[in-house]
């Protein structure tokens, strides 16, 4: 992956670009306005700038878009009275002293018991991994019933904490989903779920690959512009 920028007018687009086996470039913008591009192995750097150039106005948009939803997620500070989600829920923060640490859901609130408030976010991070744990496999179990038709199934499903990317698939069928969605509504999760079994039978972004994801989820796109918004 290299860092590669363009300029549009005044502005300057700065992306990551990645070669890949695939046919035509791909352009993510992600909730932390970085931008991403995946461009076949073959593209010379010349058309990929050009390419880039002709959906900076795309880009552009997509960033502000983003932006506007900065001021709603500050960075969390863990101390009581923050909101926090959970499965698309606000959750309110309440820290108490504890001689044992412990984090629990009740009635509205996240409730974190510690000696220690500086250990808050660390240990709310460890809850969320928990849940994630917990509810991942039971959301995807359904999901991963329906695929078998197709004669696919993961070879296992991972969860763990990852920057910029809602899930994966290995190409030895590995699903990787990120903890940060245990703090979407579960239509999200669900989502990225099928996204990934699309990705044991296509491994890249083609229409056929769209066609199975439509056909298998038919309102996907609703919930990732759902997931694009609430973790922004
Ligand atoms: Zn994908």
């Amino acid at each position: 992956m290299s860092k590669q920028k363009i300029k549009f007018g005044s502005k300057e687009i700065v992306f990551d670009l990645e070669y890949q086996e695939r046919k035509s470039l791909g352009i993510t913008v992600y909730p932390d306005r970085s931008v991403a591009v995946k461009a076949p192995l073959d593209a010379a750097i010349e058309k990929i700038q050009e390419k880039v150039r002709k959906r900076a106005p795309w880009i552009l948009k997509q960033q502000s878009y983003f932006l506007s939803f900065e001021p709603l997620t500050p960075p969390r500070k863990y101390i009581s009275g923050e909101s926090h989600l959970y499965l698309g829920r606000q959750y309110r923060l309440k820290i108490y002293d504890s001689e044992q640490d412990e984090v629990k859901l009740k009635r509205g609130f996240l409730e974190v018991y510690t000696s220690d408030k500086s250990k808050a976010r660390k240990l709310v991070q460890d809850w969320y991994k928990k849940r994630a744990e917990s509810k991942f496999p039971e959301i995807a179990e359904k999901w991963i019933v329906r695929f078998k038709k197709y004669g696919v199934e993961p070879s296992s499903l991972v969860i763990k904490w990852m920057d910029k990317r809602w899930g994966s698939c290995t190409p030895k069928g590995k699903i990787i989903l990120n903890v940060e969605l245990i703090k979407a509504p579960k239509g999200c999760i669900e989502y990225v779920v099928v996204h990934e079994l699309c990705h044991l039978i296509h491994h890249n972004h083609s229409n056929a690959f769209f066609e199975l994801q439509t056909k298998e989820m038919e309102d996907w796109k609703k919930w990732k512009e759902r997931l694009e918004r609430v973790l922004a």
